[in-house]
């Protein structure tokens, strides 16, 4: 059980974050929630988390695309003993055509957030005694598509910068991994469906069945609650020795 450790996950308002909250919760650990928005439905989603598995969370604003936001989070939360970088936005777009503010803001979110997360949470873990960071990449972060090179990018940077993190604490009681999951459903892979039927010219079912899925051998998504249970077990003594390396929850898509 994760009674009594804390857990930050970046980005978790919604979609994948939000299944791993709920996870970890589940698992017992004490959770909190982020996102850069400071909503009241974002405040309750964190007091429902804490009702239903009678576990303390809260809900910290923090923008990850703000390097010194990412080091408050961390500091606001005291005692930070899992770190999950999840938070990510997408764009597509031909390489010509992409404008940079969207790569500015894809590889600021969904990489060097994890850079500032992990540099003010290692301290704490070492002072603790334990610890684990979970880097959430992608299939995307060990192959490629067109029209992503932003994410792309960004997705094989993390994957680069969970093996240094796991090289620099090698000898402690700390693992950092990545997982790199196939196509889930969620806002933002539902957001990617109307850009993707524009770029492909076809219909939902087949950007769904062709395009999405084509490189996903199951022809299934994989589900937010799929990726909680892969995050908790990375957070077990079972995977005290996995560090340094990426989990693929894609249905085959890296086997292909
Ligand atoms: P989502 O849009 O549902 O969730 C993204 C989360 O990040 C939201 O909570 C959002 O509020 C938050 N976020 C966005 N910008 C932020 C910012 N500036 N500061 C703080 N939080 C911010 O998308 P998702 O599909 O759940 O994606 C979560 C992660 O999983 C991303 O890193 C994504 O790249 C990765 N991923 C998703 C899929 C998929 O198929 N959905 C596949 C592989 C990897």
């Amino acid at each position: 059980s994760l009674n009594g450790k804390t857990a930050v996950i970046t980005g978790s308002n919604s979609g994948i974050g939000l299944g791993i909250a709920r996870e970890l919760a589940r698992a017992g650990a004490d959770v909190v929630l982020n996102s850069f928005t400071d909503r009241d439905e974002d405040h309750a989603l964190a007091a429902g988390i804490g009702k239903e598995f009678g576990v303390t969370a809260r809900y910290i604003k923090a923008d990850m695309s703000r390097g010194d936001e990412c080091r408050a989070l961390i500091e606001q939360t005291g005692g930070c003993d899992i770190l999950v970088n999840n938070a990510g936005i997408q764009h597509v777009a031909p390489i010509d055509e992409f404008p940079t503010k969207k790569w500015d803001a894809i590889i600021a979110i969904n990489l060097t957030s994890a850079f500032h997360t992990t540099a003010a949470a290692l301290p704490e873990m070492r002072a603790r005694g334990w610890g684990r960071v979970v880097n959430i990449a992608s299939a995307h972060g060990l192959t490629a598509s067109p029209y992503k090179s932003a994410y792309i990018a960004a997705k094989h940077g993390i994957v680069g910068l969970s093996k240094t993190t796991a090289l620099e604490t090698a000898e402690e009681p700390i693992t950092c991994n990545a997982i790199c999951p196939g196509y889930v459903l969620t806002p933002l892979v539902e957001a990617q469906i109307p850009d993707q039927m524009k770029a492909h010219g076809m219909d939902r079912d087949t950007v769904v069945r062709d395009v999405m899925l084509a490189r996903q051998p199951s022809k299934q998504f994989a589900t937010v609650e799929q990726l909680g249970g892969t995050t908790v077990f990375l957070c077990s003594d079972a995977a005290a020795q996995i560090t340094g390396t990426t989990i693929s929850v894609d249905g085959g898509w890296t086997a292909l």
